[in-house]
């Protein structure tokens, strides 16, 4: 029987997506099946834009960061009426099966379709990094080389002018990002959500590398922390004196997602693209596929859906360690 299955990429753009769209596409296709592109995530499966993907159409794409079928966020899918609309547009169009490349919220929505008795999988994609079911996800990987290109930078702005820099990176209300840009790019401190950071500690502790001589301090700062960059920065403005450096504050922004996707995120996305087709052809969905030990593995939505994945506590005491 010929299935025809449609993808969609969803929530926060990760570099990476489009390797999973190819992989989907191609897959499918290799199975004699037809493949779908649907635009805009949730939003297009309720306005219908479904096009077909042909192989030629994904060609080109793996090395461009964001999505080229588009992503949104849309409040209706989370509601029953929302999703009825979109499984009357997958019916109409003849769609067998859906994959769902996104985070935390996308995996929540594509579970509640498949409650409905639609059958969805998963593809554990999202630069935060914060899904349960997969170790990482597609788009960490260049969203961190990003923020260590960008730290490496202003280590040396600031080793000129001895100055401490306070860089906030992405990551929502998980620390990752911040923690192994920090690990990784040699902060002397990363303030994460996971972590209560009073002011007088990044204080103490810029003072700290001052005395000890540094030419410079680096801060990461998660946007999600209680303490983020922009309100420690206010605390400084007042406390100048506490820190010993002069402070300066980089907000690196969308600029970590737009990046092309290196050989580690094109890799896994790919291989989880081709996993979830597989997935499908086994007749097996209601399934996230994500990378668990370094193998391809399926979790059950129900299993991931509204958890965030705990960060590793071993990483926080190490980067203390480190930041000697
Ligand atoms: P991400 O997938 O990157 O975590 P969001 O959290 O913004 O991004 O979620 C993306 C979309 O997933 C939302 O705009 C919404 O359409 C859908 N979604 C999120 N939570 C739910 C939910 N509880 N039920 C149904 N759909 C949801």
């Amino acid at each position: 029987m010929v299935k025809q299955i449609a993808v969609l990429t969803s929530g926060g753009d990760a570099p990476g997506m489009n390797a999973a769209i190819r992989a989907v596409t191609r897959t499918a296709i290799g199975r004699g099946w037809n493949a779908f592109g649907v635009r805009n995530g949730f939003a297009g499966l309720i306005a219908g834009t479904i096009v077909p993907l042909r192989a030629r159409d994904v060609g080109g794409i793996m090395q461009v960061g964001g999505t080229v079928l588009g992503s949104a966020r849309c409040p209706e899918f989370k509601t029953e009426e929302g999703r009825v609309a979109a499984l009357r547009m997958l019916s109409q169009h003849d769609i067998d099966a859906l994959v769902v490349v996104g985070g935390n919220g996308s995996q929540t929505g594509a579970f509640e379709l498949s409650r409905m008795g639609y059958p969805v999988v998963g593809v554990a994609s999202t630069i935060d990094n914060d899904l349960a079911g997969s170790e990482i996800t597609i788009g960490v990987d260049t969203a961190l080389n990003i923020a260590l290109e960008a730290i490496d930078r202003l280590k040396v702005t600031a080793s000129s002018h001895q100055r401490a820099f306070l860089v906030e990176v992405m990551g929502r209300e998980c620390g990752y990002l911040a923690l192994m840009a920090g690990i990784a790019g040699g902060a002397e401190l990363s303030v994460i959500p996971e972590v209560d950071t009073d002011p007088e500690e990044v204080a103490s502790i810029v003072r700290d590398a001052y005395k000890r001589g540094k030419p410079h301090a680096l801060v990461v700062v998660a946007e999600g922390a209680k303490q983020d960059a922009s309100a420690l920065a206010a605390y400084f403005a007042i406390h100048r004196e506490r820190l010993g450096f002069e402070l300066r504050v980089t907000t690196l922004g969308h600029v970590q997602r737009g990046g092309s996707p290196g050989a580690s995120d094109r890799l896994l996305a790919t291989r989880l693209g081709a996993a979830a087709t597989e997935q499908i052809a086994l007749g097996r969905h209601g399934v996230l596929v994500g990378s668990l030990k370094g193998e391809i593995v399926p979790t059950p939505l129900a299993e991931i859906a509204g958890k965030a994945k705990p960060l590793d506590t071993s990483l926080i005491q190490l980067a203390g360690v480190l930041a000697q």
